[in-house]
């Protein structure tokens, strides 16, 4: 296998660069000045989501709050997110990639595995296209990617997290004790904070440390993820590349949130509003749901989700929701979040109910209520009635629903933002 991580450097940066040099003939380039790009500044949750390399030297860090970056560098340069506008810039990378590669899964907004393996015949050694690509990229589009090359997806994201920007890294397993072995431990995928302490306890502080430690040990001490972290040490990982995202079969409803979410509270009035949808639709199409899951995009468009089966089939708001603050809980690590989405699958038509599991007393009336909401949304509107958490703060009694991008699809609008483009791919 020869499988390559495609990553581009300071993403929102450096599209946003990009686009004003190539679009806006703007003779400065945000990338070489102390510049940043950082979420809406009236609010005070604005934090820093990409910076400049001159950012960095004054000590900037992603995810800070920029009242605290201006104080480190007064005459910082803020320039809010363009979303649509890293959309589209996603888009066209991707669709170069696929250019070359028969299955390439995008991972994230500026992520993406590309499976190499036999195109050498075509295209020369890994490394040496790599870097052909590396630079077809920065003529064509004016940013730079790091390219990770290995023989799995893993290796491949290690690699490409080496040094940046603008190189290609190999790293197949034959080169892991001189390349791998030898950074901290907390450079290693899924090594955070905590492991990294639990880590220390047990005086490892190299990734070699870590892959020469007796798994047992780890077990006893991390459970299965001292096993996951040993094997990705050693350079293990069996994970498949998926070009396409698994189809979807449920209902399930998401929303971005106005601005980045980061307490608990606002979460749990978007979980309600989410759940307030999506079981409208199940009691509309009279189903019942057996699994629930709790996706999370969070401001670096990182994608995780978690489910649940639920304790028994249902469709009522108050039930979904509680499964729904539960799952998020476990995997919420206070990770500033864009979007947040509620999903449900194994439908169900069964009228089963586990007795013992909800109380069917309250279940029972609880389903009466939200049958009465119902016939009331339907009739006078869907704002007609709602819960009274909802009557103050800015989340919306029933959230998600198609908003105008996805009705419309994402581009709409967008092919502006490139109206000197004279090579479309
Ligand atoms: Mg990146």
């Amino acid at each position: 296998m020869v499988i390559f991580h495609v990553d581009v450097n300071s993403a929102f940066l450096s599209w946003e660069a990009a686009y004003r040099i190539n679009e806006c003939l703007d003779p400065v380039d945000l990338r070489t000045i102390p510049a940043v790009i950082g979420g809406n500044e009236k609010d005070r949750h604005g934090i820093v989501l990409t910076k400049s390399v001159p950012a960095k030297a004054y000590g900037i860090k992603t995810g800070e709050p920029l009242t605290d970056a201006r104080k480190k560098c007064p005459g910082l340069i803020v320039v809010p997110p363009n979303y649509p506008l890293y959309v589209e810039c996603s888009r066209r990378l991707m669709r170069l990639l696929r250019k070359y590669s028969p299955c390439v899964e995008q991972y994230s907004i500026d992520e993406a595995f590309c499976d190499m393996t036999g195109t050498e015949g075509r295209y020369g050694t890994p490394v040496v296209f790599a870097n052909e690509l590396r630079e077809e990229i920065n003529q064509k589009f004016g940013f730079t990617v790091n390219i990770g090359v290995s023989s799995n997806k893993l290796l491949a994201k290690m690699a490409g997290e080496l040094k940046k920007p603008n190189l290609t890294h190999s790293l197949f397993p034959q080169e892991i004790p001189q390349k791998l072995w030898p950074l901290p431990v907390e450079e290693l995928f899924f090594v955070g904070h905590a492991t990294k302490h639990k880590m220390q306890l047990l005086g490892i502080h190299t990734i070699g440390e870590l892959a020469k430690t007796d798994p047992d040990i780890l077990k006893a001490h991390l459970k299965s993820q001292g096993m996951v972290i040993w094997s990705f040490a050693n350079g293990t990982d069996v994970s498949e590349l998926v070009s396409e995202p698994p189809e979807n079969k449920g209902c399930g409803n998401s929303t971005t949130v106005a601005s980045d979410l980061t307490d608990m509270d606002t979460a749990r009035h978007v979980l309600l509003s989410l759940c307030e949808t999506v079981g409208t639709r199940l009691r509309a199409d009279r189903m019942k749901a057996c699994c629930l899951a709790v996706s999370i995009t969070d401001y670096e468009f990182f994608h995780f989700s978690h489910q649940k089966m639920l304790p028994s089939p249902t469709d009522v708001t108050i039930e979904l929701y509680r499964s729904a603050v539960r799952v998020f809980s476990e995997m919420w690590d206070g990770t500033p979040i864009r979007q947040l989405g509620v999903h449900t699958s194994r439908l169900t038509h069964e009228e089963a109910y586990q007795f013992n599991l909800f109380d069917r007393e309250r279940h029972d009336r609880l389903m009466c209520a939200d049958r009465a909401v119902d016939a009331i949304r339907s009739r006078m509107g869907e704002d007609s009635i709602f819960r009274a958490c909802f009557l103050t703060g800015p989340t919306k009694n029933m959230a998600g629903g198609l908003d105008r991008t996805r009705r419309t699809g994402i581009t709409e609008g967008i092919p502006d933002l490139f109206p000197n483009e004279k090579d479309p791919i």
